[in-house]
């Protein structure tokens, strides 16, 4: 592939980027064709019939008092489909005619609509029945607050499975995205909602991968197809809802495609539910918008994916740098030569102490310590006694590597081993015993310390010019 990206040809790819975005919506149109054909269509189809139809104004109604709702039934239309409304749900308050009849007494007219007279000439009377038309309140459910025999359904209800790198593709998402996206509980089953005065979107929260990228781009294709400044400027006065679901489905499906991830059990059977007959008028219609607004988005995502993977990139040397100072104990037989006696490091303060006090202090091997090591990026000497012989090393410490004795972890470290050892003695005063026991060793001590640290230096130092010439 190394030289596809050299010769790059900026007119070629624009003719790849059609050709694959007809590619997938023909796989589109052939699987909503066939799940037309299939035995689980009729059966969604049948199902679909019992539901009612609201008038337009019942439909109002019903979107003012729950505006997530997708099918609404009556209490005992529920109850015939094998579910029952859950326990507490309020109803939806709709209309429905409730003819009556009446009783009127009224004249009696001849065939010619004139008033029939008694032989008093009195118009004579009729008692005759009329029916009014009227309307009285009943309540209807949305599926959302019923439970029960689930409903036949074509396709999978929820799409399910991760994503190879997703958190990088949700994050340029997210970034492509025309309006803000954001995860929340919505009740009442939908995936997510474009908020079209809001201008974001949300998502379900608690998904899969799978159907997070989906829904994200679905609500993604609503913001940028279907926002009111966009229907406003339609010659037609705005789409239907089902060409909307059409639409935004099928971008769905294609940019998930591109991306290599198969929505087909899912986006199918959505677009052939919203298409209004089997010729898939809306699908049909909609092909070059679909295709655009696809490539549009892919464009998008990917810009965005690919300065996220470099910014990622250069992140691992940022995370070194920044890195917590650490630090850690090590035990001493011999403070001057590690090698010699016991030593142990990579100790927490508690334990050095505990294998300190275990090592009889007259063991010839010298005098013995206890030590830390501290990993901070910015101090480049980094090891030293803490207590050396029962004795504080804090003003030692001072005046050899005055940054160290400074640093907080180390002042703590001094404190906290005063704690666990209140036998220490302060350093300040002169051990005249140890003195006049051991001068030689004392001196031989500080001499190698002094060593050790400039040796130390160097070493780092070296190692940190390396390591900016591997940066350029
Ligand atoms: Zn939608």
């Amino acid at each position: 592939m190394a030289d596809h990206r050299s010769n790059f040809d900026p007119k070629k790819a624009a003719e790849d980027r059609k050709q694959e975005m007809k590619d997938i919506t023909d796989r589109l149109e052939q699987g909503v064709s066939e799940i037309f054909q299939s035995e689980k269509y009729q059966q969604f189809l049948d199902t679909m019939a019992k539901f009612p139809q609201y008038s337009l104004n019942n439909n109002l109604l019903i979107m003012m008092q729950k505006p997530d709702a997708t099918l609404c039934q009556s209490y005992t239309g529920w109850k015939q489909m094998g579910r029952f409304v859950k326990k507490g749900e309020k109803g939806i308050r709709i209309l429905a005619p409730a003819p009556y009849k009446m009783e009127r007494e009224q004249d009696k007219l001849d065939e010619k609509g004139k008033a029939i007279l008694d032989k008093d000439g009195e118009p004579v009377k009729e008692t005759v029945q009329i029916n009014i038309t009227a309307f009285k309140p009943v309540s209807t459910f949305d599926l959302s607050q019923t439970d029960g025999e689930p409903l036949p359904t074509i396709g999978a209800s929820e799409l399910t499975g991760s994503v190879e790198g997703y958190a990088t593709l949700f994050e340029a998402i997210k970034e492509a995205s025309p309006v803000p996206i954001g995860f929340e509980d919505i009740k009442g089953g939908a995936k997510g909602y474009f908020h079209t005065e809001e201008n974001r979107i949300a998502i379900q929260e608690g998904m899969s991968e799978v159907q997070n990228v989906k829904t994200a781009i679905h609500e993604m294709a609503h913001a940028k197809l279907h926002n009111m400044e966009a229907q406003k400027a339609r010659e037609d006065g705005g789409q239907t809802r089902s060409s909307k679901e059409v639409e935004a489905e099928s971008v769905a499906y294609t940019v998930c495609q591109h991306f290599g991830i198969d929505t087909s059990d899912y986006s199918f059977a959505y677009v052939a539910g919203w298409s209004q007959g089997k010729e898939m008028p809306e699908l049909k219609e909609s092909l070059n918008t679909i295709r655009t607004a696809a490539s549009e988005l892919i464009t998008a995502i990917d810009e965005k994916a690919q300065a996220l993977i470099a910014e990622k990139e250069q992140a691992p040397q940022t995370l070194e740098e920044t890195k917590d100072p650490e630090i850690s104990f090590y035990v001493a037989e011999c403070s001057e030569f590690h090698s010699m006696g016991e030593f142990n490091e990579k100790l927490t303060l508690e334990q050095a102490v505990e294998i300190y006090k275990q090592i009889p202090s007259d063991r010839m091997n010298g005098i013995k310590a206890i030590g830390f090591n501290l990993q901070d990026e910015n101090i480049l000497a980094n090891e030293f006694d803490l207590v050396t012989g029962g004795r504080l090393q804090q003003q030692d410490l001072k005046e050899l590597v005055p940054q160290l004795a400074e640093h907080p972890l180390v002042q703590k470290a001094f404190e906290d081993v005063h704690k666990l050892m209140p036998e220490l003695k302060p350093e300040q005063e002169k051990d005249k015993e140890a003195e006049k026991k051991e001068p030689k060793k004392q001196s031989v001590r500080k001499k190698l310390k002094d060593e050790k640290a400039a040796e130390k230096l160097k070493k780092t130092r070296t190692a940190k010019s390396k390591k900016k010439e591997e940066e350029r």
